[in-house]
């Protein structure tokens, strides 16, 4: 048994127990939480103090760790496009590099205070690091298909590939591991492969996640059939003779492509307007929307439209993308630059942070919240003001 003490404890699902105590098991599953009052009733020398406040385990719902060998290759603010041209020039590396920084990332990302992950993968190269079992994990499968006669092949190769990251399902009763099939983005995935993931049964119980509306590139190409994407295409050597520009943004095109049951985790949503984020939560209600703002700095030089997102707060979660297009893995960083460029009241930012990419990946029933029988990790954060204003000096330190 652990108990736990701070100036606040903030437990998420209720509000903030000033001067409390969390009380838990060895293993972190939680066990009881005191008010001030209740406090009293516990043997001092038992109770570990701390100045600041607790916070369950903070969630990354978005990276891609297998790109964890690029970081600082690949330079910044010059676009989505010439982003993702450069990549594929430099991806490939020696499979034992990647699975190495797959590890030390993982470490690096528990070591400050991240308990879960949304992993996007490609490939096997970051299965090996993964049977460590650090953090819970879903994986995304990622596919990409441009040409919709392909779409079935493409489908089956990801059949394949979600096989293997399944067989490697509950080999740790104490860890969520769980994987899906996912489509890219709009510009480089076909209305058929989209459609065809969306209705596959698994799709309304685990997570679709796509890259959205990054770039303005993306609604340039979908309502006027032209822009940066569609020479990107052509660099590729990759065909938009089949390509028709729409009638709507991708976002509410790809919205329409969805079983209204699809459990869906938009990411980015960089350019995404008020009127297209509130259509798309009545077509599939089972949206959340993952922001990953270190990244559109480092890539678009850019950031989403926060006050939009604040007016479905508990839909909204963050991510840091992958180190190709961020400098560290780091929750805290991330809600250090949406607190920096927009008016957001902590709770607001720290639900964020955990709740609610636990309910996006599938996780709640564990993490997210400081509830008994929960198991969510616990962090503390120092550096708040008295007011308990988040800001640049907070600095967070893995109690458990
Ligand atoms: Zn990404």
């Amino acid at each position: 048994m652990a108990y736990f003490k701070a100036d606040y404890i903030y437990l998420i699902s209720q509000p903030p127990l000033k001067n409390g105590i969390v009380q838990t098991t060895s293993e972190g599953e939680v066990i009881r939480l005191f008010n001030e009052e209740q406090s009293e009733a516990v043997e001092p020398s038992e109770v570990s103090y701390y100045r600041g406040v607790i916070v369950p385990g903070f969630v990354n719902s978005h990276c891609h760790l297998e790109l964890s060998h690029l970081q600082g290759k690949i330079p910044e603010k010059t676009g989505l496009a010439a982003f993702i041209k450069e990549i594929q020039k430099i991806r490939e590396c020696p499979v034992e590099i990647i699975e190495e920084e797959t590890l030390r990332w993982q470490e690096n990302m528990l070591s400050n205070g991240i308990v879960a992950m949304g992993d996007v993968c490609n490939g096997t190269h970051s299965i090996t690091a993964k049977q460590k079992y650090l953090l819970h994990c879903h994986n995304f499968i990622e596919l990409f298909s441009f040409n919709p006669a392909k779409a079935e092949e493409s489908l089956q190769l990801g059949k394949t590939l979600l096989q293997q990251f399944k067989a490697l399902e509950n080999k740790d009763p104490h860890k969520f591991f769980t994987s899906s099939i996912s489509p890219h983005a709009p510009y480089s995935t076909s209305a058929a492969l989209i459609k065809k993931i969306a209705y596959l049964p698994e799709s309304s119980a685990f997570t679709v996640f796509i890259h959205n509306q990054e770039s303005q590139a993306e609604d340039e190409m979908y309502l006027h059939g032209e822009g940066d994407f569609i020479t990107m295409l052509h660099d590729f050597n990759i065909s938009t003779k089949r390509w028709e520009k729409q009638e709507q943004s991708s976002l509410l095109s790809v919205a329409s492509w969805l079983h209204q049951q699809t459990k869906m985790l938009w990411v980015h949503n960089t350019f995404s307007k008020e009127h297209e984020v509130l259509q798309t939560m009545n077509k599939v209600p089972n949206s959340y929307w993952c922001l990953c703002p270190s990244a559109n700095l480092y890539i678009e030089n850019t950031l989403p439209n926060f006050s939009i997102f604040k007016t479905i707060p508990d839909r909204v979660c963050l991510g840091t993308d992958s180190l190709a297009s961020n400098h560290q893995l780091s929750i805290l960083d991330e809600m250090k630059v949406i607190n920096n460029t927009y008016a957001i009241d902590f709770e607001t930012l720290l639900k964020w942070a955990t709740i609610n990419g636990a309910k996006a990946l599938g996780f709640d029933s564990v993490i997210g919240s400081i509830e008994p029988g929960k198991t969510p990790g616990l962090n503390l954060l120092v550096g708040l003001t008295d007011e308990l204003y988040f800001n640049n000096h907070v600095t967070v330190k893995k109690l458990i």
